[in-house]
């Protein structure tokens, strides 16, 4: 547990016990006071937290023998709640142990990166205090637990993604080190910097590429994101900036059809149900070839399964082999072109893209 999910439990608790003693020794009225510290502690150790925690250098001490990165906490289980939602919530793992069944060369397990990194990394503190209210939480994940303490919300589900956040940015720096890296989760493509939304709450990939720029002083980045809906989270948070150009294939009938983050993207095409295999991979290798650019830096590949046929949010039609064709269509550009590219899972929110996901990265690294 982090030591901020841990204060943050023990505020909680303490503020219950404090209303449940003022009811009882003083009157009914003063346990509003216990509801008020409720209220209001988490501005208290928001401002602590943001003021105490410092920015870390971001270093890999055990190289590892593959630059896949999984920690098993990327899972998300928070007592059944979890299962209301269509998203499998465990498909990380699922993929991992499909990928450990074949090779067993040595991954990468991230740590928790600290808070000063993240602000470091250009995260509003404003909207780092929202995300301490469920009722604020729940507007992002679409799931009516507002009546939750936001500290259970935490525990269960944000720190899961956080850490996958984290791994994010291993992964860049991985992907430097070693030409390619694959994180098994993150892709959160509708979170930006202030503002999040359809299930995504940190905004990795806006963080990634803040991590090049100002860790690595990388000045060309490229964004391809061939996840079924727009990108829009990072769009908004790269709207007037130059050095990152965004490829994004989606489609464009579904969420979250952001007219204002549109604008930020260099290379658009969409495609639906009515888009085959053939014509998907045509497009997507003619326009990987006339827009990556020899002089790109640095590849985000956001390599969401829900154009899968079947997937209820995505609705297009391409096959599991359609999806090992893309990948490998990717890569191979990336390659050729020598520009080290970091691979994120993204969307893909039925059960049976695991087994799709894994078979596809099994062909990347073997
Ligand atoms: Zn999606």
């Amino acid at each position: 547990m982090q030591l901020y999910t841990f204060i943050d439990w023990f505020f909680t608790i303490g503020s219950i016990i404090i209303a449940i003693l003022l009811g009882i020794y003083v009157n009914g009225a003063a346990c509003l006071l216990g509801l008020f510290f409720y209220l209001i502690y988490p501005f208290i150790i928001e401002f602590c937290y943001n003021l105490l925690s410092v920015k870390q250098e971001i270093s890999i001490t055990n190289m590892p023998e593959i630059p896949i990165i999984y920690h098993d906490n990327y899972n998300i289980t928070a007592c059944g709640i979890e299962k209301q939602h269509p998203f499998d919530s465990c498909k990380y793992r699922n993929v991992y142990r499909q990928i450990r069944q074949k090779i067993k060369a040595q991954h990468f397990t991230p740590q928790m990166l600290s808070r000063g990194t993240f602000l470091y990394l250009g995260m509003s503190k404003w909207y780092l205090l929202k995300i301490c209210y469920s009722a604020y939480i729940s507007t992002l994940i679409e799931l009516h637990v507002f009546f939750l303490p936001g500290v259970f919300l935490r525990s269960f589900l944000l720190d899961s993604m956080l850490l996958a956040t984290s791994g994010s940015v291993y992964g860049a720096k991985l992907a430097l080190e070693k030409g390619w890296a694959i994180n098994l989760s993150g892709g959160y493509q509708h979170a930006s910097l202030n503002r999040g939304g359809g299930f995504c709450i940190y905004p990795d990939i806006t963080l990634v590429v803040n991590y090049l720029k100002k860790y690595c002083n990388l000045k060309k980045i490229t964004i391809i994101d061939l996840d079924a809906h727009q990108g829009n989270g990072y769009e908004r948070d790269f709207l007037n900036d130059s050095s990152v150009y965004i490829i994004d294939f989606y489609n464009s009938y579904i969420y979250p059809r952001d007219r204002q983050a549109e604008k930020a993207i260099k290379c658009f095409k969409h495609i639906d149900k009515r888009t085959t295999d053939e014509q998907y991979i045509e497009i997507l290798q003619r326009d990987l070839e006339v827009n990556l650019k020899d002089d790109m830096q640095f590849i985000i590949y956001n390599a969401g399964t829900d154009i899968m046929a079947g997937d209820p949010l995505g609705n297009c039609s391409i096959s599991a082999s359609g999806i090992k064709k893309r990948d490998e269509l990717v890569f191979k550009c990336a390659r050729h072109k020598k520009i080290p590219i970091l691979m994120l899972l993204s969307g893909g929110y039925q059960k049976e893209n695991t087994f799709a996901i894994g078979e596809s990265i099994l062909q990347l690294i073997t």
